[in-house]
């Protein structure tokens, strides 16, 4: 890894604009898509991807996750390995390091 380190690991996408974070969302979605279906290096190649699209490094895990907290709604595009996911009712929600510190919400 010879990422500069200059850039943040971790963005909201409110202080991207529009088009670059309905882009960014589209392609975690498409990432999710290909890793759900075990396509694993498609999945990374799209992570590195969204990374350089919306300006930060990509983790050591080579995963970004978006968080979708209800407390909050900071869509913050984190390291994957760093997200905590709790359950309401059947759908699942990601928590970025951030507001699981802050606020963290417990599967019901
Ligand atoms: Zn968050
Ligand atoms: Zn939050």
């Amino acid at each position: 890894m010879t990422h500069a380190h200059t850039l943040p690991s971790e963005i909201q996408l409110h202080h991207l604009s529009t088009t670059t974070a309905d882009t960014a969302r589209e392609l975690l979605e498409d990432a999710d898509r290909e890793a759900s279906q075990h396509n694993l290096s498609a999945a990374a190649l799209i992570h590195a991807q969204a990374a350089q699209l919306i300006g930060i490094r990509l983790p050591a895990s080579g995963e970004l996750a978006l968080c979708t907290c209800q407390g909050c709604y900071c869509s913050t595009v984190h390291d994957a390995a760093k997200s905590r996911c709790y359950l309401d009712g059947t759908v699942e929600f990601v928590q970025c390091e951030t507001c699981a510190d802050e606020h963290r919400i417990y599967s019901d």
